[in-house]
């Protein structure tokens, strides 16, 4: 399952959508109809005629993402754009309407508060996400 590679892309700021349990026929034509790049780890799935696909080949998601930006020439420069769950872009808010909405550390430690239009999910930059930036430029992608 590439639901945590999802997640990543999303926040990475790629209009990414994730299917748990479609058939391959489905798949294959969201992607064929809306241009999408398929992601998958089923071989089969890569072979279909019309689609473009990249097999998945880790299973650990840093990895993935070093994989997806590799092939498609990816750069962060959208990153924390998207929401993680919805994949709707964000809109920026003040501190101040961030006030009481997150954890009280992050409150007084972050200074830039993004807001999902569609569920309300507030986000930051936290410390994880350094770490998959940072294990990104290591990878040699520009960000
Ligand atoms: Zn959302």
């Amino acid at each position: 399952m590439l639901g945590r590679l999802a997640t990543w892309l999303r926040l990475l700021g790629y209009d990414t959508l994730y299917f748990a349990d479609a058939t391959d026929a489905e798949l294959a034509r969201r992607a064929r109809l809306e241009q999408r790049v398929l992601l998958t780890r089923d071989v089969e799935l890569t072979r279909r005629r019309g689609v473009r696909a990249i097999l998945i080949e880790s299973e650990r998601v840093e990895e993935q993402i070093r994989q997806v930006f590799h092939t498609l020439h990816l750069t962060a420069r959208e990153a924390f754009s998207r929401c993680a769950v919805c994949n709707c872009v964000l809109q920026d808010i003040s501190k101040d309407d961030a006030r009481g909405k997150v954890p009280p550390y992050v409150f007084h430690t972050q200074e830039r508060f993004r807001q999902c239009p569609q569920c309300a999910r507030i986000y930051w930059r936290g410390t994880h996400w350094a770490r998959i930036l940072g294990h990104i430029e290591d990878l040699g992608a520009s960000v």
